[in-house]
């Protein structure tokens, strides 16, 4: 259960949490399409700081595009409610969690354009999604029986709503089997990502992780790459196979919610030592530095809220 805070911004306005209610007849929560952001804010040196708030609140419009949903809030208004939201319920950390959604209207699957569009932004406190142990000490993950969904069925680039049926049959059949996470394959049988969380290995010293077809172009994938680069490491975006994912030295999940988790066991294979690797705890160091705002290089990914 999330622990309520006080306030979520709603259609324009900050409303109580008890009071931020929609219809039975919220199209979205028929059909699934609406679109949604996950980002977090930390702790930093000069109060809560937002991470790379404009790149999450690009993708939120772009998902939105790619859905034909038309955000009835400009940036800078959308932009000003997520500072206000930390503002508002006094939160050092936590997530932050946008919507726009198909707001109660005419039924059906034809959605007009002029379908009324609603948004709303919540926030709460939320620690590590998988686990502080797992941030330490790795998890164990199972490929999943379920493929990834197929850009031509769903599409991967945005954050829709209805694609996380795929995520949740997932996960829940992963955790079922006693693991704490799930890898799905795309459609042709490769590595795709996680429930959440875009995926790493890495192997005589090259990073690898899949490329864009099948994925979510995550965030803190790309906060990776930059990482990555400034060590020294070779990126590589390619396809790999379940296989090629066993015999790797280190293995990581990367997303906001899921941050830097190592993967320490695939489908009861060892990881490497089968604990986190150097390679994978160098990032997760540099990772956190960049969101506490105890980077100077990085201090453009923080918005700080005043
Ligand atoms: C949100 C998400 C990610 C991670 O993206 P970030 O921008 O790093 O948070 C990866 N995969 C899927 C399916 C996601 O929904």
């Amino acid at each position: 259960m999330v622990a309520p805070v006080s306030k979520i911004w709603m259609n324009g306005e900050m409303v109580n949490w008890d009071e931020a209610r929609v219809h039975v007849l919220t199209h979205t929560l028929h059909y699934g399409l609406g679109v949604f952001e996950g980002i977090r804010f930390y702790r930093t040196p000069k109060g809560p700081g937002i991470f790379r708030l404009d790149d999450h609140l690009r993708r939120l419009y772009d998902s939105s595009h790619v859905c034909r949903i038309k955000v009835p809030y400009d940036w800078d208004t959308l932009y000003e409610a997520h500072l206000e939201i930390v503002r508002a319920n006094g939160l050092a950390d936590g997530y932050i969690r946008p919507v726009v959604y198909l707001k109660d209207g005419p039924m059906g699957l034809l959605v007009n354009e002029d379908h009324p569009v609603g948004v709303f932004i919540a926030a709460w406190a939320w620690g590590a999604y998988l686990g502080e142990d797992g941030l330490k000490n790795g998890i164990r993950a199972k490929i999943s029986s379920f493929s990834r969904n197929h850009v031509n069925a769903i599409m991967t680039k945005a954050k829709i709503n209805g694609a996380y049926v795929n995520s949740i049959l997932a996960k829940r059949e992963a955790i079922q089997a006693g693991y704490q996470e799930t890898i799905m394959l795309d459609t042709d049988g490769y590595i795709s990502e996680g429930s959440g969380e875009n995926l790493f290995m890495v192997r005589n010293g090259v990073i690898k992780t899949t490329n864009l077809t099948s994925i979510l172009s995550g965030i803190t994938r790309d906060c990776v790459f930059t990482l990555a680069a400034e060590m020294g490491y070779k990126v590589v975006e390619d396809r790999f196979t379940r296989d090629e994912l066993y015999i790797a030295d280190e293995a990581f999940f990367t997303g906001t919610a899921a941050e830097i988790t190592p993967i320490r066991e695939v489908d009861d294979r060892a990881i490497g030592e089968g604990k986190p690797g150097p390679v994978t705890k160098a990032i997760q160091d540099a990772y956190f530095k960049a969101v506490h705002g105890e980077d100077e290089k990085h201090m453009g990914w923080v918005t700080v809220v005043k």
